[in-house]
């Protein structure tokens, strides 16, 4: 499993993406979160219905989310062996990661208790069915929760509380089971976190995540955050940065740390890697280049430094391009140069166009590709040749790992050698 550890990245654990509060600009929302860094963010499931939701919402962005597939406490009354049987369903899917939401709720007790009891208790089943980790509520029902979990003791999978708001006795009952542990931005309410801030800092490292539980608990320690804000996932590391004060250690730690745990809990694939890009090649320290990135892959260009991306492919090649590249890019913190270079018809300004570009971001980290690194390959083939002077052997050496050039490319090569040289 790849895991990405050196870009202070995060996971978010828990977010409400289906909530009606993100119906008008989801798609601003999960961008937001891919440029603060998130590495992926886990769709929490209430009902049967969002649990649907989530899981298709996760199938659209296959390697930044994934879902949860359970029914709330609050909705325990709903409950039926349909859902059962819809839950199970949902939970062969690879990106359907755990059983939950569910637990005990008997601080607003939105369905009666016994109705919570038997909701619950019929979720452990699944879980330990199916192997998946448990994404647990408890409100007002510390005892009863445990008794119930500890009925199963033995079979259990995996088990996060999330949306821990308890205080130090209660953080202890579920480290010592072996549990985990999410923490929200209930951490930063100066009102309402005492306990949690205290018993923070006695959970192992290893057993803390962190989540938004967006649209809820905005992180109070966000300048300008109103206890009423719509809280989004790139807010989680206001959290992180909390959970580093109360902790004393370094946020990086802290990210690290909860991203690994993550990544392992929920058994993820982890973040996209340079290397997973189409006909990736790191040409120097300074400028790599491949295909067409998707999105995700665009984040990793982002999160290993790179300042600015080349892209010499059209915009409108339809098994190819993105819909929004130059969004995407910038919205990321990158700058974006588009050279469309018709690959049955090269042309010498379009070499020229390129050479300027890259002399204009001489030293910074660039990032160059067109769909499959044919053109790249050879244009960045004539740059070290004509500008950097280097041996046509070492100059093409890259473009020889990845195609012969046709006949009008070996044309076009010999024609502006020739040219450079009279
Ligand atoms: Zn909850």
């Amino acid at each position: 499993m790849p895991i990405d550890s050196s870009s202070g990245s995060l996971i978010d654990i828990g977010a409400n993406l289906t909530n009606g509060a993100f119906r008008d600009d989801l798609a601003a929302v999960i961008a937001r979160a891919r440029s603060v860094r998130l590495a992926a963010i886990v769709v929490t499931g209430t009902t049967v219905e969002i649990s649907e939701a989530a899981s298709g919402l996760a199938a659209e962005h296959p390697d930044f989310l994934y879902a949860t597939a359970g029914v709330h406490p609050h909705h325990a009354s709903d409950w039926s062996e349909a859902s059962a049987l819809a839950l199970s369903q949902l939970l062969r899917e690879v990106r359907v990661v755990a059983v939950g939401e569910c637990g005990l709720d008997f601080e607003r007790n939105y369905s009666p208790p016994d109705a919570q009891r038997s909701c619950f208790r019929r979720q452990l089943e699944l879980a330990c069915d199916v192997g998946k980790p448990l994404f647990l509520h408890c409100r007002g029902a510390h005892r009863p929760f445990l008794e119930m979990l500890d009925q199963f003791r033995g079979r259990l999978p995996k088990v996060v509380v999330h949306c821990f708001t308890e205080g130090v006795d209660e953080a202890r009952a579920y480290v010592e089971r072996g549990w985990h542990i999410g923490i929200t931005g209930w951490i930063a309410d100066e009102k309402r976190g005492g306990a949690l801030r205290e018993a923070v800092r006695q959970i192992p490292l290893h057993r803390l995540l962190v989540e938004t539980d967006a649209p809820y608990l905005v992180p109070l320690n966000k300048p300008d955050a109103r206890r009423r804000d719509r809280n989004e996932p790139a807010f989680l590391p206001w959290v992180a940065k909390k959970l580093a004060e109360c902790r004393k250690q370094e946020e990086s730690l802290i990210a690290h740390a909860t991203t690994r745990t993550s990544l392992e809990f929920f058994d993820l694939a982890g973040p996209a890697q340079l290397a997973d890009i189409y006909n990736y090649r790191e040409v120097t320290g300074r400028m790599s280049t491949s295909g067409q990135p998707n999105e995700a892959q665009l984040a990793a260009v982002a999160r290993e430094g790179f300042a600015v991306v080349v892209n010499l492919a059209l915009h409108n090649e339809p098994r190819y391009s993105l819909a929004d590249e130059t969004g995407v890019v910038r919205s990321l913190g990158m700058e974006y140069a588009h050279i469309p270079v018709q690959f049955d018809k090269p042309t010498q300004s379009d070499l020229l166009a390129f050479f300027s570009t890259m002399e204009q971001h001489r030293d910074r980290k660039v990032f160059v590709h067109c769909a499959a690194n044919m053109r790249v390959s050879a244009f960045v083939g004539l740059y070290r040749s004509i500008v950097e002077h280097l041996p046509d052997e070492q100059a093409f050496s890259v473009m020889k790992t990845i195609w012969e050039p046709n006949e009008v490319w070996s044309r076009f090569i010999a024609e502006m050698l020739a040219a450079s040289r009279t």
